[in-house]
């Protein structure tokens, strides 16, 4: 089968043919309907060598859907031909918190070595992927895959993040979200179809601006030097009572800081590398700070069920295969239009 790979550290990734892998006892095996491209990959794939650890050749991909096509010995509960969609942060399914579906905080994962597909494990971008568990499969039914896959990951992690400040986002409330790209285009539909609260949308783009406008955002602001100053003045003073930073740097988290309001949250979903200086003078009274990591099981049922109702819409630019390796290069340039979809 045609898989794209990343081979050689510091290289662009490449499509090359491998063998098609067989399931084994109690695993599933997808032909992939669809592959999303997620900036974590861009991530990854510029680690230096003495802090890589996904492990190489590693086929890229942790957003993917598929179609059944073989069953490993034993496995039940789904059928070769069902369209799925695969949660991703694959847990030991027995700890504590696999017991209530949040994988992705599993206790015993990096020590059983178990890691999610793309990120470790053979990813989504293949004709072929192989899925541990059939609990790690949701069911698409009548959801497109292409548009949907990105649900998993572009929808899931804003939508874990959103859950857990949902208590602080009530009528007359105001939620921030920086960087409107794959997940932060998401973020903002989320946010409008699940609270009452006013969104403020920021990014460096125009472009992306005049997309997180398209998706529901009722103000936009050029992410600069001004920008808190605008939200201040947009909530009378107050400031947002939830801050979802999607970029992560040291200038995104410093705003981020500068305009949550008295008991906010500031939520760092960008893996930018920035810090937040916390202490009890750094940020207002009563201010949490929290770094959420991908979403649940759960929560990945509510984001496919929302997606149902058909309030979210991932704008999704698609790629076949051979054009992976350019649709990374278009994800680095900062030139993707809301999600890019591999079609293998
Ligand atoms: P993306 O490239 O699609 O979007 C990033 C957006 O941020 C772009 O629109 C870009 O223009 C904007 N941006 C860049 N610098 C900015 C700034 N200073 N101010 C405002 N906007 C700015 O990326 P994505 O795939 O949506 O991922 C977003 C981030 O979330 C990445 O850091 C990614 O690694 C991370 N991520 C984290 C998790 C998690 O579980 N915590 C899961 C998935 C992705
Ligand atoms: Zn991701």
């Amino acid at each position: 089968m045609r898989a794209l790979q990343y081979r050689t550290i510091g290289s662009p990734p490449e499509v090359v043919e491998i063998d098609t892998p067989e399931p084994g006892p109690g695993q599933v095996r997808l032909k992939v309907t669809a592959a999303g491209l997620c900036h974590s990959d861009a991530f990854v794939m510029s680690l230096p060598e003495d802090q890589y650890v996904y492990g190489l050749p590693l086929t890229l991909g942790h957003e993917g859907a598929g179609v059944v096509d073989k069953l490993g010995a034993g496995v039940a509960g789904v059928a070769v031909g069902d369209s799925v969609a695969v949660y991703g942060p694959w847990g030991c399914g027995r700890c504590h918190e696999c017991a209530q579906g949040r994988e992705n905080y599993c206790r015993n994962a990096a020590a059983l070595g178990i890691a999610p597909p793309g990120l470790g494990a053979p990813g989504a971008m293949a004709e072929y992927l192989i899925v541990d568990d059939a609990r790690h499969l949701v069911p698409l039914g009548d959801l497109d895959p292409v548009e949907s896959v990105s649900l998993t990951d572009a929808g899931l992690t804003p939508y874990h993040a959103i859950v857990s400040s949902l208590g602080k986002l009530r009528p007359g409330s105001t939620a921030v979200v920086i960087g409107v790209g794959g997940l932060g285009h998401v973020a903002v539909q989320i946010l409008r179809a699940i609270t009452a609260t006013t969104v403020i949308a920021l990014d460096t783009d125009p472009e992306k601006l005049a997309l997180a406008t398209e998706v529901g955002a009722h103000h936009v602001l050029v992410s600069d030097g001004d920008a808190a100053e605008r939200i201040r003045s947009l909530t009378s003073g107050r400031g947002a009572d939830a801050v979802f930073d999607f970029v992560g740097a040291t200038g995104t988290l410093d705003l981020a800081r500068t305009v949550v309001a008295t008991d906010g949250d500031i939520q760092i979903v960008g893996i930018g590398g920035g810090l937040l200086p916390t202490g009890f003078f750094s940020t207002p009274f009563g201010a949490s700070v929290r770094a959420p990591c991908w979403g649940t099981r759960a929560e990945l049922i509510e984001v496919l069920d929302l997606a149902r109702t058909g309030r979210l819409s991932v704008h999704v630019e698609r790629f076949g295969l051979d054009d992976a390796p350019e649709a990374y290069r278009r994800l680095h340039d900062g030139t993707i239009r809301g999600r890019a979809v591999v079609v293998p």
